[in-house]
């Protein structure tokens, strides 16, 4: 049997490809590595009922692509942590704060509102599909946020702060950070500040967000359990292998797959200038531990479980009535794998008890999302000089070739997934 389309991967991208190419009247097939749909949005269920999500959770105001998906599924949104009552809390290695650090001066606020309306006013003059043609491209991407930041006058205390944030959110550090794809990222979801927590992460899909996933899997053809280990790109007709052997026939091949695991599949037919430009990218490395209590025992201290970290957590936040997620940065992935495996999560938890007290948890989970075989990372990572490198082919398509994922938009996300997945099945409906 020969498919109109065939997708690689039931990621949120490859699902919402595929649900939109099956509503325009084409015969699509999804193959997928594990035995489940979901990629990077995962949940399990305690025995109390609740859902626990162990991947992509949050999404915010500006996230339109995704927003429309989950009103079309006939899903609802609630606000996410960010109604959550009380004080976030600063856990540095001298102290713990509610509220900003102690070092945290007043000539440390004034510098950080001076810092932040300059990034603003900067990001405004790239544009996010063509950061190309910044006349300062080059340079702006070249430059390291914390080191842009030290230009533009920030003191150190405001470096400090925006470090910590920047591992809360487990995108890398800024000394290894293109100032360029920071500000892409930042014109993609215009805000009055850097990276408002209303417009990214104000959010959430109250019956789960990878009920997103589920809902996207039940309308379309998905064959799970099924690697890709090469695929053939013909105008005349394309074959997608798998790991079995098997050999599947299509019209067309849209790539939903993450940048890292992308590159252990053979590609043939496609261009090396595209090649080369999937295979620049990269992403963070990230884990993400998720601990269920029987309520939120936070909020007896007053403090609302949002907190930036220099343990070997970068972040927490209250992800529903009871549950804690967290993160853990890249620079701090490899800490945690040096950490016996049988110490992992009581080490991480007595982080968690230095902030919010004592709690007994009733489940607790551990994902190593960066060292995953079928995903390899977490969010896209831009270090210095990599948008210039991956260059304009980035989130484009080459005919019968189509790509998407989160990986194809500025930052990754689950908006990006969405917003690549719809516009590559688009893209493949207009071509017929
Ligand atoms: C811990 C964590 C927390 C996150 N938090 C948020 C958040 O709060 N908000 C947000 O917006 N985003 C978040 N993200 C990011 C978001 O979840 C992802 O960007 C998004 O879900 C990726 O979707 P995707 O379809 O592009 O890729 P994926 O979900 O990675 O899907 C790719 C699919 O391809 C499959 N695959 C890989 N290799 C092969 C192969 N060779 N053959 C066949 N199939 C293959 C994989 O198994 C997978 O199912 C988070 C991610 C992680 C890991």
């Amino acid at each position: 049997m020969t498919y109109d389309v065939i997708v690689l991967g039931a990621g949120l991208a490859g699902l919402s490809c595929a649900r939109d190419l099956m509503l325009g009247g084409a015969d699509v097939l999804v193959v997928e590595a594990r035995d489940r749909v979901g990629g990077r949005v995962d949940q399990a269920t305690l025995p109390d009922g609740r859902l626990v999500q162990l991947g992509g959770e949050v999404v915010g105001r500006g996230h339109t692509a995704y927003l429309g998906l989950v009103s079309e599924l006939g899903l609802s949104l609630v606000p996410s942590y960010v109604a959550e009552p009380g004080e976030i809390v600063y856990s540095t290695a001298s102290s713990v704060s509610a509220g900003r650090p102690g070092w945290f001066t007043p000539a440390d606020v004034a510098s950080d509102e001076k810092v932040t309306a300059a990034f603003v006013a900067l990001a405004k003059t790239v544009d996010p599909d063509d950061p190309w043609s910044h006349p300062d491209a080059d340079r702006l991407d070249r430059l390291p946020v914390s080191a842009w930041l030290r230009e533009a006058g920030a003191t150190e205390g405001v470096v400090r702060l925006w470090e910590i944030g920047q591992l809360g959110l487990a995108g890398g550090s800024y000394d290894r950070i293109s100032l360029l794809s920071e500000l892409r990222k930042s014109a993609a979801v215009p805000s009055a500040g850097h990276y408002e927590y209303d417009d990214w992460e104000g959010l959430r899909v109250a019956e789960g967000s990878a009920t997103v996933a589920l809902r996207l899997a039940a309308s379309v053809q998905v064959r799970a359990g099924a690697p890709v280990a090469a695929v053939r790109i013909a105008p005349s007709g394309c074959t997608v292998t798998l790991a079995s052997g098997e050999e599947l026939t299509t019209s067309a091949v849209v790539s939903a797959l993450p940048v890292g695991p992308l590159r252990g599949v053979h590609v043939d037919g496609v261009s090396s200038a595209r090649l080369s430009s999937l295979h620049r990218q990269r992403n963070a490395l990230a884990a993400k531990l998720a601990v269920a209590y029987p309520r939120p025992f936070w909020r007896d201290l007053g403090r609302n479980g949002l907190s930036e970290c220099e343990g070997v957590l970068g972040s927490t936040w209250p992800q529903s009535e009871g549950v804690l997620s967290a993160l853990i940065p890249p620079e701090r992935y490899a800490v945690l794998l040096g950490i016996p495996p049988r110490l992992r999560i009581s080490e991480l938890l007595a982080e968690v008890t230095r902030m919010y007290g004592p709690a007994e948890p009733i489940a607790a989970y551990l994902r190593f999302w960066g060292t995953d075989p079928w995903t390899q990372g977490y969010v896209t990572q831009w270090a210095p000089g990599d948008v210039m490198a991956v260059g304009p082919p980035h989130g484009t398509h080459e005919p019968p070739f189509y790509v998407c994922g989160s990986d194809q938009w500025v930052a990754g996300y689950m908006e990006g997934a969405v917003r690549t997945g719809r516009t590559a099945a688009r893209e493949a409906l207009r071509r017929g």
